[in-house]
Order: structure tokens, then C-alpha cells, then sequence
């Protein structure tokens, strides 16, 4: 088996989910006592959100290197980094490393290839519904054709995320808030819609909407097992 390295920490309440649903998931495939062989290196969120909203995402990029290096000498075969936003910086990360990062828009579009959908939705932070880095790679490697929610809907998801899912807070309002959201986009003729921030999981569960619901945490973990057991 292959040792599976996670940067995490972003948020640290996300990568919780990561360590779990790897273990449990060779769990099942080995049996018996059998779990995954992880570096985990966890970073201080603060100042990662800091540097975010304050546009400085070099900066960020020398914090998630640093950490990406770390867990290469520790003895991973491969790197995750485990939230979709800072893969903004991926490939600054994946250029100062020799082990393969295990990208979560190329793990994510594979699934939405897999499953048959041309037109799907994109629920994040406003960096990842906003910017090209991560629909761009979706619309020019996977062929898909992505929306997002109207400006006040983007703002509102960017919010709940950062001030409560990212905190550990669930709240039913903003559960029904999400579910209204992606009605709407399901009248606009999206086919699924991409729980593309690690975090949106704990707050919506396939039993909360008749849409299709692609989790990218638990692509992405699933993702790093096959490659762990390859
Ligand atoms: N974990 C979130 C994501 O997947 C948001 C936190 C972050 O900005 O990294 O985008």
C-alpha cells in the first residue's frame, strides 16, 4: 500500500472527514484491522484565510509548499491537497515537490465524466466559483459546461462557509438556504451539482435534494485510495 500524504487544516473540520472516510474505505476493500498509511500535515487556518482575502496567494503558496515538502520527506508517495479554493496555488505546490499531487478538479471530473453529466453546478467559495482555476480546468479537460449561482447566492455560500461550516457550525437556516439555491440551479438545467468545497458535506446530504450531489471530499479520499492501493 502506498502512503497517502493530506495537507490539511483547510479547514481542519474538513479534513477530518478525509482521515475518516480513507480509513473507512480500506477498510472495506482489505478487511480486518487494515487502515491507511497517512502523513497528515494540518496548517493553522487563520492565516491561510488572512492571506486569501487579502489577495496574497504567493504567500500562501510559500505556507502550503513548505507544508507539501514536509510531507514529502515524511515519506508520502503522493500529495492531496485537502480543500478545492488553495488549489489555486496547486501547481506552485506540485513544481517545488518530486512526489505526484493527486489534483481535486481532475478526481472530480472523472466522476462527473464517469456518471454521464455534460452540465453541472459549482458550489464553493467565491475563488472557486469566481476564478478559472478550478472551472476553467473542468470546462477545458472534462469538456463539462458549469454554473454558479447568481452574485447574492455566491456571496452567501462564500459566507456560511467561512463563518460557520469552517467553525464546525451546522444550522438548518442555511441548510434550506443551500437546498433553495441548488433548486435553482437545477431550473437553470444543471444535471448534478459539485459540492466543491470540502466543507459544504457537513451541512448537505443527498437526502436534502432530488439533484445529484458530486462531494468532491469524498471523491477526492476515494480518489487517493485507489491511488493508495493501485
Ligand atoms: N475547504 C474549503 C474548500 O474546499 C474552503 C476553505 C479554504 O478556503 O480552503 O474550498
Amino acid at each position: 500500500m502506498k502512503t497517502i500524504g493530506l495537507l490539511g487544516g483547510m479547514s481542519w473540520e474538513s479534513t477530518a472527514s478525509y482521515y475518516r472516510i480513507i480509513n473507512d474505505e480500506i477498510k472495506r476493500r482489505l478487511g480486518g484491522l487494515h487502515s491507511a498509511q497517512i502523513v497528515l500535515y494540518s496548517l493553522d487556518f487563520q492565516g491561510i484565510e488572512d492571506l486569501q482575502h487579502q489577495d496574497r496567494w504567493d504567500e500562501a503558496a510559500d505556507i502550503l509548499v513548505d507544508g507539501a515538502r514536509r510531507i514529502e520527506s515524511a515519506g508520502a508517495d503522493f500529495l492531496l491537497i485537502c480543500t478545492n479554493t488553495m488549489h489555486k496555488v496547486a501547481g506552485r505546490v506540485e513544481s517545488e515537490i518530486d512526489i505526484p499531487l493527486l489534483h481535486i478538479a481532475d478526481a472530480t471530473g472523472r466522476q462527473i465524466h464517469n456518471r454521464g453529466f455534460n452540465k453541472v453546478a459549482l458550489l464553493g467559495t467565491r475563488f472557486t466559483m469566481e476564478q478559472a482555476f478550478y472551472r476553467g480546468r473542468l470546462e477545458e479537460r472534462f469538456d463539462l459546461e458549469v454554473l454558479v449561482p447568481d452574485k447574492a447566492e455566491r456571496e452567501l455560500v462564500h459566507r456560511v462557509i467561512y463563518d460557520e461550516l469552517c467553525l464546525g457550525s451546522i444550522r438548518q437556516t442555511s441548510r434550506e438556504q443551500f437546498v433553495g439555491i441548488i433548486g435553482g440551479l437545477a431550473d437553470r438545467g444543471a444535471e448534478a451539482v459539485i459540492l466543491g468545497c470540502t466543507e459544504i458535506a457537513l451541512l448537505v446530504d443527498q437526502k436534502d435534494t432530488s439533484m445529484p450531489l458530486l462531494d468532491t471530499t469524498r471523491i477526492h479520499a476515494i480518489a487517493a485510495v485507489d491511488e493508495a492501493l493501485e
